[in-house]
């Protein structure tokens, strides 16, 4: 079929047919708004199918795919990768040491699963806090809604008081860390053996796991 007025090309409307000696050219409308004059032979051919805003709108999708790697889901999803599979990380514990593994095979599969993350939201959170991260078991939650602190294993009880470090007894007593340690653990000299300091001890404290990444 030859190039004519009112045919459509990709995103181009033909709106006239020019002929000088050595290009038969048409005059285009782009749906952009653009006006274009390509070769009739171009269009035909599938060659030219826009002004040239294709082009760059194709570049533009290509590399915003490359650079999902900037993106928030990618970091979350290698947070998610690494606090299940390497004991370096410091979330390991709450998860790989727990037998929780990420199912996820990329990033983009994660995305299917849960969209991209909202606003404000970049840690993935849990549902089945015993289960794993896979399809159907993962929402985004709050951005560090409950990222842990750093894991306080134990109280230090003194006087009826309890702190939530030994530092903080040793600061508000004006004695030593080692003094505490001491009393706190049980190892305080009495005079013929080592024992507990009346009314000072430690222990262990509940500590909620973490349910996000
Ligand atoms: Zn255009």
């Amino acid at each position: 079929m030859k190039v004519d007025v009112g045919l459509r090309y990709g995103r181009l409307i033909v709106i006239d047919l020019i002929n000088d000696k050595t290009n038969k050219r048409a005059m285009c409308l782009c749906d952009c708004g653009n006006v274009t004059f390509p070769q009739r032979t171009r269009l035909k051919s599938g060659a030219t199918q826009s002004c040239g805003c294709k082009r760059s709108d194709d570049l533009r999708s290509r590399i915003t795919k490359h650079d999902l790697s900037r993106t928030v889901e990618y970091r979350a999803f290698m947070k998610i990768f690494y606090a299940c599979s390497n004991p370096k990380h410091n979330l390991y514990k709450f998860f790989g040491a727990r037998g929780v593994k990420c199912l996820y095979k990329d990033v983009t599969h994660l995305i299917e699963d849960i969209g991209q993350s909202p606003p404000g939201f970049s840690s993935i959170e849990l549902i089945d806090k015993n289960d794993h991260f896979k399809p159907g078991n993962c929402r985004w939650a709050k951005t560090g809604k409950h990222l842990p602190e750093p894991v306080q294993l134990k109280v230090w009880i003194a006087d009826g008081v309890v702190f939530n470090s030994a530092k903080e007894v040793a600061s508000h007593y004006g004695i030593s860390l080692s003094t505490v340690y001491n009393r706190c653990n049980g190892y305080t000299w009495q005079g013929n053996e080592y024992g507990p300091w009346p009314g000072w001890r430690s222990e262990f404290k509940q500590t909620n796991e973490a349910e996000t990444a």
